[in-house]
C-alpha cells in the first residue's frame, strides 16, 4: 500500500504513544466516576489532579484556574457567553464586545449569535495584509461599555501570530473594576509558543488538547481567579460549578501527559525542525511554481503553517488530487470544509475571492520528514501546472463560444 503523507497538523494530530499509554487504563480498569465517593471515583479523581497540576504548571497558573471542557470550541463558548451572562448592564447599555474577524467560527458565530440575539453590541477589527492585527485597531474600538476583548493567539489558517501581551497591556492601563476582560484563543500556540498567562496578561485562555498530539473531545479554559463569568450549562457543580457534566477522567489524563509534553528537549528539538522544514517548503515552492503568493507574514509566523495561493487554480480541485497522490492538506480549517464559500480568513487579509479559492493550507507537525516535503513539492508543481493547462482550456473553449 502506498504511505499516505499528513500535512494537515492543524486540523488535529495523532496521539503521541506516550498519551495512548497513559491514557489506557482509565478506560477500562480505573474507569471510576471522578465525582463518585468510593475508592473507583477517588482513583479517577487523583488522576484528574494531577493532569490539571501539569496543565496549570504548563499556563503557570493555579489549579482551580484550570476548567476542563470538551475542547476549544466549548472553551470559546464558556469564555464570551459566560462573560456576558455574568455582567449586571450600567445605564441601560449593552454591553460590547471587540473580537477580530478572522477568528475561528467558534469565537465568530458565538459573538454574532449573541449580537443578532440582541444581547450586545459587536465591533470586529480587520487584521493588516500581513495578518497581523494593530494594537492601535483595538484602542481605538475601545469604548465605554466595552466588557470583553478576544483575540486569537495564531490564527489556525495563515498561522500568523498576535500580539497579546501588548494588547493585554494596553487592556490593563484602561481596565475599571475588571472590565474589560481579555481573552485569547491559544488553540493553535501551544506547540510553539510561549503561554505563560502572567507573561501574556489575559484573563481567559482555550486551548484543546488535539492539536498538542492528545485525545479529541477534551480541552481547557483557564480562569484567572476572581474573573466575572458564570456556566452557561445547567446540571452538576463540576469544574468549580463552571462546567457541569461527568468529568472525561481519560481524555484529561490524555491532556496532561500531552501538555507535560510540550516543554521536553524533544519537543524543542522536533520544532526547530519543523521550523526548518517550513521555510525549505517555502522557499522551494514560491522559487519553483510561478504565479504562487504566501499569504500572512512571513516572520510572525507559527513554525508549522504555510498558506499558498496559486493563481488560476482552484483550491478543492488541488486539495482532491493530492489526496488521489495520498497527500493529505487542506484548504483552511477543517471544521468549513464543506462549504464553497471562499474563507473568512483570506477575505479578511484583502484577497480577491478567488484568490481565496486557490489557497492551501499545509501544516507540518512532528512526524513531517523532508523526503515527504520533496515529494509534495513535486506532486505539487505537477498537479499545478496540469490545473492551470484544464483552466487555460476551459477559457479558451469560453471565449471560442462567446465569439460566434
Ligand atoms: N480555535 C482554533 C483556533 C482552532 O484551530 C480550533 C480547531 N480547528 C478550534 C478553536 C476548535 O477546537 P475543538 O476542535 O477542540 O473544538
Amino acid at each position: 500500500m502506498k504511505k499516505n503523507i499528513y500535512l494537515d497538523y492543524a486540523a488535529t494530530t495523532p496521539v503521541d504513544k506516550e498519551v495512548l499509554k497513559t491514557m489506557l487504563p482509565y478506560f477500562s480498569d480505573n474507569f471510576g466516576n471522578a465525582s463518585s465517593l468510593h475508592n473507583f471515583g477517588e482513583v479517577a479523581h487523583v488522576a484528574v489532579e494531577k493532569a490539571r497540576e501539569e496543565t496549570a504548571n504548563f499556563f503557570e497558573a493555579d489549579n482551580q484556574e484550570v476548567i476542563f471542557t470538551s475542547g476549544a470550541t466549548e472553551a470559546n463558548n464558556l469564555a464570551i457567553k459566560g462573560v456576558v451572562r455574568s455582567y449586571h448592564k450600567k445605564n441601560n447599555l449593552k454591553p460590547h464586545i471587540i473580537t477580530t474577524s478572522f477568528e475561528h467560527h467558534c469565537v465568530l458565530n458565538t459573538v454574532k449569535s449573541l449580537e443578532k440575539d440582541g444581547l450586545i453590541e459587536a465591533t470586529f477589527i480587520n487584521p493588516q495584509k500581513d495578518g497581523v492585527i494593530k494594537v492601535e485597531d483595538i484602542e481605538k474600538a475601545i469604548k465605554k461599555n466595552t466588557i470583553l476583548i478576544s483575540v486569537m493567539y495564531v490564527n489556525n489558517e495563515i498561522g500568523t501570530l498576535q500580539p497579546i501581551a501588548k494588547i493585554a497591556r494596553l487592556i490593563k492601563k484602561i481596565k475599571k473594576e475588571n472590565y474589560p476582560l481579555f481573552h485569547t484563543d491559544a488553540t493553535q500556540a501551544l506547540s510553539y509558543f510561549n503561554c505563560n498567562v502572567k507573561k501574556l496578561g489575559v484573563d481567559l485562555l482555550s486551548m484543546s488538547a488535539h492539536k498538542i498530539y492528545g485525545p479529541k473531545g477534551v480541552g481547557v479554559l483557564y480562569v484567572k481567579k476572581g474573573t466575572p463569568i458564570k456556566k452557561i450549562q445547567d446540571g452538576g457543580k463540576q469544574e468549580n460549578g463552571l462546567r457541569s457534566g461527568t468529568i472525561n477522567s481519560t481524555g484529561i489524563v490524555g491532556l496532561g501527559k500531552a501538555i507535560s509534553m510540550l516543554k521536553n528537549k524533544d519537543t524543542v528539538k522536533d520544532n526547530q525542525k519543523i521550523k526548518e522544514l517550513r521555510n525549505y517548503f517555502i522557499q522551494r515552492v514560491l522559487k519553483e511554481i510561478p504565479k504562487t503568493k504566501l499569504n500572512g507574514s512571513k516572520i510572525k509566523r507559527s513554525p508549522n503553517n504555510i498558506n499558498f495561493s496559486f493563481e488560476s487554480v482552484e483550491g478543492e480541485s488541488l486539495i482532491m488530487m493530492l489526496d488521489a497522490e495520498g497527500i493529505a492538506t487542506s484548504t483552511g480549517s477543517a471544521c468549513s470544509s464543506g462549504s464553497l464559500q471562499p474563507s473568512h480568513v483570506l477575505l479578511s487579509i484583502g484577497l480577491k475571492p478567488e484568490q481565496a479559492h486557490g489557497s492551501l493550507r499545509i501544516t507540518l507537525g512532528k512526524q513531517t520528514t523532508k523526503k515527504e516535503i520533496d515529494i509534495t513539492v513535486k506532486k505539487l508543481k505537477k498537479i499545478i501546472q496540469k490545473l492551470r493547462e484544464v483552466a487555460g482550456l476551459v477559457l479558451e473553449e469560453y471565449y471560442k463560444i462567446n465569439k460566434k
